[in-house]
């Protein structure tokens, strides 16, 4: 460039922006843009990018490219540039009309949240806003549709890029879960289908196709991952449980304990949901079994496990020694008024497996015969079947910790004073007996493990693993049942109740 071209294009402080004569089509760029252009810097200054450092006007520079790029006049670039300001930085659609002309103002009005008063906003869901938001678009203008279909092109753009980047966890920026926001922008593509056709609401599809492809490999890949686990440690039904073969320090392909963590996050944050609809339905129980011997973790992976979950819809039982009224009964009787209502996650904090395999080691009321030990299996077995045929998905799970890691943890409960109220004296008298118990609960799985009701050995010596693989064996069984909500009252259906 040379010397006098340079001097021609630069603006010099003293230079009066001279205003352009807009052109027959309206598409001409005069002050009034460059007016909006620094006010929208300006209004904006503070706001950054959701989840990330990136100045906010990056994205109104990049819709009003877009409306620029795509045939907009002067106004909808306007509007572009403040078409978020009324919604987050609380302009006045009437200083916008005063400064920029009623159509800038309507189209702006038209891309703000239909709900303007604060109060109303807070309390409407995420998805009642975005369902009002769609309605709204079946009857907005062309010059609406224009600023509207630039702003989600560019917002699916970027999260595109997140999710390519970050994974899966780029969607925790949001206020709404991934299933949410593919419905969302789901609909965006329908509608805007539907009422804009052309190559802006081409590319949002595009877009939104590739977040969708993205969003089922992650999809895929988790179950397969999932899958892996629980594969490892499922005891198939009808083959020997080698349960002393097991290594309870096993990490099954997972890693360390950083990666453990991470993907606990996640099935913690999937089990919430979960649970949620299963709740909602009301139609069917999981029963989570944990068997395991003294410091196996029960307490700790009922506590890691369950951290995300609604508690109205879950029940914790601990079986203690049987009581003397729970001993005039048959030993199913106690363990069969804890089993989950419908709709409820039941969690067993040992079990009847006390009934079978503490019962038979430790020769209690002198049990010890092979005919009472097949007895309490084929009662065991039925029970098991009929509370599966009534709709209780059974998820059976021992802990499984090596004697020394055992002895650790001991040595930590007779020592650390925040730990000495899980000693008891009985512990050491039934680690006395680690191999013969390991020998029955070898049996007993073996036995016991059915299609209906299998078993799972998870290793947990390691918490990270315990607690991982637990949270994904139950993710799994849950997502297995795949429970919905159930549809809304009819009188919903025809939307004309009004709230009195
Ligand atoms: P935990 O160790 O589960 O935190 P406790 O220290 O109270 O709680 O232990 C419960 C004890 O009760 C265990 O030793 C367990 O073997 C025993 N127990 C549970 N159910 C039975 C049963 N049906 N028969 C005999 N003993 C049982």
């Amino acid at each position: 460039m040379s010397a006098t071209d340079a001097a021609d294009t630069t603006i010099r402080p003293d230079t009066t922006i001279r205003a352009d004569t807009t052109d027959a089509a309206g598409t001409a760029l005069g002050p009034r843009f460059r007016e909006a252009l620094a006010e929208a810097a300006l209004v904006h200054q503070h706001q950054r990018r959701k989840g990330s450092d990136t100045p906010y006007v990056s994205h109104l520079l990049a819709v009003t490219a877009l409306v620029l790029e795509h045939g907009g006049d002067e106004d909808q670039a306007i509007a572009a540039l403040f078409h978020d300001a009324v919604e987050d930085q609380d302009l006045a659609l009437d200083d916008l009309a005063a400064r920029y002309g009623e159509r800038v103002a309507m189209i702006v009005g038209a891309c703000t949240d239909t709900l303007t008063d604060t109060a109303e906003r807070g309390a409407a869901t995420w998805r009642a806003r975005k369902e009002r938001y769609i309605a709204h678009l079946g009857e907005a203008s062309p010059d609406v549709l224009l600023v509207s279909a630039s702003d989600k092109v560019h917002n699916a753009r970027a999260i595109l890029v997140d999710v390519r980047a970050a994974g899966m966890t780029a969607f925790s920026r949001f206020n709404a879960g991934p299933d949410e926001l593919r419905w969302y922008y789901r609909s965006l593509v329908e509608i805007f289908g539907d009422r804009f056709p052309g190559p802006l609401t081409d590319e949002l599809s595009q877009t939104v196709a590739e977040i969708e492809a993205f969003v089922d490999d992650a999809a895929l890949t988790r179950r397969h991952d999932m899958s892996a686990i629980v594969d490892d440690v499922q005891v198939k039904p009808g083959t020997p449980s080698r349960l002393l073969e097991r290594d309870p320090a096993a990490k099954l392909g997972v890693g360390d304990k950083e990666a453990g963590a991470a993907r606990l996050a996640e099935r913690i944050v999937e089990l919430s949901d979960l649970q949620n609809r299963l709740w909602a339905e009301s139609s069917r129980s999981v029963l989570l079994v944990l068997q395991g011997l003294d410091a196996s973790g029960k307490d700790g992976t009922i506590r890691s496990v369950f951290t995300g979950v609604n508690p109205q819809g879950t029940q914790v039982t601990s079986f203690k020694v049987p009581t003397t009224t729970e001993l005039a009964h048959d030993f199913l009787w106690r363990v069969h008024a804890a089993c989950p209502a419908r709709g409820e996650i039941g969690i067993f904090n040992r079990s009847h497996y006390e009934d079978l395999v503490t019962v038979y080691v430790k020769e209690i009321g002198g049990r010890r015969d092979r005919s009472w030990w097949k007895a309490r299996v084929r009662a065991i077995n039925e029970f098991e079947r009929a509370l599966s045929a009534e709709g209780t998905t059974i998820l059976k799970v021992f802990l499984h910790v090596s004697k020394d890691e055992q002895g650790k943890r001991f040595h930590e409960r007779m020592t650390d004073p925040h730990k000495a109220w899980k000693f008891r004296m009985g512990d050491l008298d039934d680690r006395k007996i680690f191999e013969a118990f390991m020998a029955g609960y070898d049996r007993a799985i073996t036995e016991t493990s059915t299609v209906l009701a299998p078993w799972h050995v998870v290793p947990a010596d390691r918490n990270w693993m315990r607690n991982l693989a637990v949270a994904e064996l139950l993710v799994e069984a849950v997502r297995k049942l795949d429970p919905q909500l159930p549809p809304p009252p009819v009188e919903l259906a025809n939307g004309a109740l009004v709230i009195p």
